[in-house]
């Protein structure tokens, strides 16, 4: 008799193969697909993701993967495949397969009709299936919930294991208590940031090529890799020889390259995925949060800095030397890094950033836990960004109907976009008590960067949560006074404020 876990093996291809297929499709969604392509793709998807949950969720595999959480000869990929799996089964096992698929066409069609209402600038077309998208998973939730366990939490765990409300509302009271304040002394201090220079007139095709020197600077593997354009920029992975990252192409410069570095950073952590893990259900990064510290990390930490413009900075101003041919290095490093209350989340700058995700975090708490309303939401929004940010936008379609993720279903994924930054300040920390970081950026050595984070974070897929790789990598457990200081560390000094 052979082991479990190799008669295991054959479904897990089965089950990993439908949802690369499944992957794929929402990366040509966003990319390729033609916009009528939209309703017959819907079905298709919908009988993929039955598909998937058959091959998942069927009394074989819950036999042997049972067998397998027995057997004591099981790898370390192995055993976390496993672990994946028992926790894939236990959240598909409790809901009804057909409730899946209608939930699975509801979300592919409610994204369009998000898009849809965002372009005519109206919440009350959107609202009717953000209702239905809501009453689904917090009925979901409800299915899946261990007793007493709160609906909200069941959805955090989906995204960053080992971070409930009570952890996170303490993340986030630190947020409102120490970067509120600091965010408003930056706005009052008076200092002004001259970044004009960024905006105006790059023509793509330059835009597109200094973008693909910058991602394979910072560690891009086109032999692996492939860069498109898309609405909003994004990274998909098939596995650690398949990943995709796109961009877009405005008239401000910082917006491609940043975003640029930013999907590099996830890709990063997929090309350094273990070959003995990818391609498996414990072939992805940690978790959301541990995803995004890689991508902020490089965007925000490294990109930001002057050091890792210096080598290059000249080439940049080779592409466009009429916007930046008299643009000191100094003057553009303090442009990328200009603070200001704007009202969209994703051209946020990095200080302002987590109050865009503190907004978010209160209004799901409210939905799925209080007793907010659909129809409230678009003054609720409101209000809060008048209360964090300082103003109040003034149509739905830079307020609430900004993001994508609600449409989809994904509550309780924004909270991870800021513990993301703040497991990045943490790693930073601790790295500069490793390595000489700044000498590093400056003579352009990212190689060393890149294969610290490989060595300690990137390889383990999902063999360890964010909470243990950040124990083992920093030895400690998640602290976020790191963000706090680091925020004012740059701040402080970028506007001079009193420290
Ligand atoms: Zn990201």
């Amino acid at each position: 008799m052979s082991r479990a876990f190799d008669q295991l093996k054959p479904h897990l291809k089965r089950a990993m193969a439908l949802n690369t297929a499944l992957v794929l499709f929402e990366w040509d969604d966003a990319t390729q697909a033609p916009e009528q392509a939209g309703a017959l793709t819907g079905d298709v998807i919908g009988i993929l993701s039955g598909e998937y949950f058959q091959a998942v969720n069927n009394e074989e595999v819950a036999r042997l993967a049972e067998a397998c959480s027995q057997e004591t000869d099981l790898t370390e990929s192995e055993a976390a495949q496993v672990k994946e799996l028992l926790r894939e089964i236990e959240k598909l096992s409790k809901i009804p397969q057909e409730e899946y698929q209608a939930f699975a066409k509801l979300v592919s069609e409610s994204t369009r009709v998000w898009e849809a209402a965002k372009k005519a600038n109206d919440f009350s077309k959107f609202a009717p299936v953000l209702k239905q998208v809501i009453d689904w998973q917090k009925k979901f939730a409800g299915y899946r919930a261990k007793p007493g366990q709160k609906k909200y939490d069941v959805m955090l765990e989906d995204y960053e294991p080992g971070f409930s409300m009570e952890k996170l509302d303490e993340f986030f009271a630190m947020v409102r208590r120490e970067i509120a304040p600091l965010f408003r002394q930056v706005m009052e201090s008076g200092v002004e940031i001259e970044d004009g220079f960024l905006s105006g007139d790059f023509d793509d095709e330059t835009q597109e090529k200094i973008g693909r020197f910058i991602a394979e600077y910072v560690g891009f593997d086109f032999q692996k890799g492939v860069m498109a354009v898309s609405a909003h920029p994004f990274t998909t992975n098939l596995h650690n020889k398949d990943v995709r990252i796109t961009t877009h192409y405005t008239d401000r410069l910082d917006s491609s390259l940043f975003s640029i570095i930013h999907e590099t950073g996830h890709a990063l952590y997929e090309f350094g995925i273990r070959d003995d893990l990818t391609q498996t259900m414990a072939g992805q990064g940690a978790s959301m949060g541990m995803h995004e510290s890689q991508s902020r990390f490089f965007e925000n930490i490294v990109g930001r800095s002057a050091g890792f413009w210096k080598p290059v900075y000249g080439k940049l101003q080779e592409a466009f030397p009429e916007n930046l041919g008299q643009v000191s290095l100094e003057e553009f490093v303090r442009a990328v890094n200009k603070a200001s209350a704007g009202l969209i989340r994703t051209e946020a700058d990095e200080l302002s950033y987590s109050l865009h995700v503190l907004v978010r975090y209160e209004l799901e708490k409210e939905l799925i836990e209080g007793d907010l309303q659909v129809e409230n939401l678009p003054e609720a929004w409101a209000d809060k960004y008048e209360e964090y940010l300082g103003i109040r936008p003034e149509n739905v379609r830079e307020g609430v109907l900004q993001d994508i993720h609600w449409s989809q279903g994904s509550f309780g994924y924004f909270p991870s976009y800021a513990l993301g930054s703040a497991f990045s300040a943490q790693l930073y920390y601790h790295m500069k008590k490793e390595m000489d970081f700044e000498e590093l950026l400056e003579e352009g050595k990212l190689s060393v960067i890149r294969e610290y984070l490989r060595e300690h974070v990137h390889q383990y897929g999902k063999i360890k949560d964010s909470r243990q790789i950040l124990k083992d990598t920093t030895g400690e457990d998640f602290k976020p006074e790191y963000y706090v200081r680091y925020l004012k560390e740059k701040y402080q000094k970028l506007y001079q404020l009193p420290q």
